[in-house]
């Protein structure tokens, strides 16, 4: 069998079957792994990015650098975590000029000092293939971190922000498209939404970031907490851009955004939080699906998948 049959959620399940389980901490299937220390707890994360899979060739090296990280701190966003230390792993040419390395490290550096990350180490190989790896550590209170497993039927569901600006913009890129910077820029500098974690985590019973895809990351909080999720498509706050189907927006990974799970006894004070809509709610069952008019939305093939 090719891994293309197993597909990228298979492996990852066959790697997690065959590891002993543990009450001590909490290992695959979250944004962050969760591990106990003495009255708090550390969230650890690893995220890699790969020319050709991840981002195009001549991508400017300073968003690069940015995005590097950003997409980790978003992991630490979806635990409701605080970001910490950083390990940066380099795999580079070595015809690379050393201003392309410089600007890469300025935008890597100037993230750390947004979010008060220090940078402590990492690995540097040749590679014909650019890939940049982060591990990122993040702290909690012992017992405070929003996992996916925690939504319950009833619940409402909530996203931060638009869905499919970085779709939108990465279309633009791939296509050659002129001008549509604010998605071009939605797609290579996402914003990680720690503060809009951590001003909703006291209401959440389960989050995640979208990174593969609206419906595709939805899934996997069904998944964890065995249950569905019924969102309504009037209310998805989708991205103003016309070049794109709103289905693809549905469907188009590296949002960043958040989205959550919490108890509709909340619903006032989360209306009056900045920056969440509320889209959704939990029901009974296994899937996702979207009405509109009432009726369900065929998605197919919906989601970011490596193989
Ligand atoms: P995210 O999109 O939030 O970065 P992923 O979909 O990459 O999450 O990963 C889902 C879960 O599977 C995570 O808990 C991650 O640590 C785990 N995982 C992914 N790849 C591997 C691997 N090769 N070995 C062990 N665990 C993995
Ligand atoms: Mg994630």
């Amino acid at each position: 069998m090719k891994l293309e049959e197993l597909g990228e959620f298979g492996l990852i399940e066959k790697i997690r079957k065959g590891l002993p389980k543990s009450d001590d901490f909490l290992g695959i299937g979250d944004d962050c792994a969760v591990i106990p220390c003495g009255d708090k707890e550390l969230l650890v994360s690893v995220d890699t990015l790969v020319e050709d899979v991840h981002f195009l060739k001549n991508t400017d090296p300073y968003l690069l650098g940015r995005k590097s990280l950003s997409v980790n701190l978003s992991d630490v966003a979806a635990m409701a975590g605080v970001p910490k230390w950083a390990f940066l792993s380099l795999s580079l040419d070595k015809d690379r000029n050393i201003s392309w390395v410089d600007l890469f490290l300025k935008g890597f550096l100037d993230v750390t000092k947004e979010f008060n990350v220090f940078l402590l180490g990492g690995d540097t190989t040749s590679s014909e293939v650019l890939t940049v790896s982060v591990t990122i550590i993040g702290e909690n209170k012992k017992g405070s971190s929003i996992k996916r497993s925690g939504a319950k039927v009833g619940d409402l569901v909530a996203v931060t922000g638009k869905i499919g600006c970085s779709f939108a913009g990465f279309s633009a890129l791939k296509n050659g498209l002129k001008g549509n910077d604010k998605f071009k820029l939605a797609h290579l500098n996402p914003y990680p939404k720690i503060m809009e974690a951590l001003s909703i985590k006291e209401y959440v019973t389960a989050m995640i970031d979208v990174s593969d895809g609206l419906i595709q990351d939805c899934s996997h909080i069904c998944e964890e907490s065995g249950v569905g999720i019924r969102l309504y498509w009037e209310r998805i706050p989708f991205c103003y851009a016309d070049f794109v189907s709103k289905e693809e927006m549905l469907c188009g990974g590296e949002d960043y955004e958040l989205v959550v799970c919490f108890d509709r006894r909340f619903e006032e004070k989360v209306k009056e939080l900045d920056g969440f809509n509320i889209i959704g709610e939990v029901v009974e069952g296994s899937n996702v699906s979207v009405l509109k008019d009432g009726e369900n939305v065929e998605l197919n093939n919906c989601g970011f998948k490596h193989f």
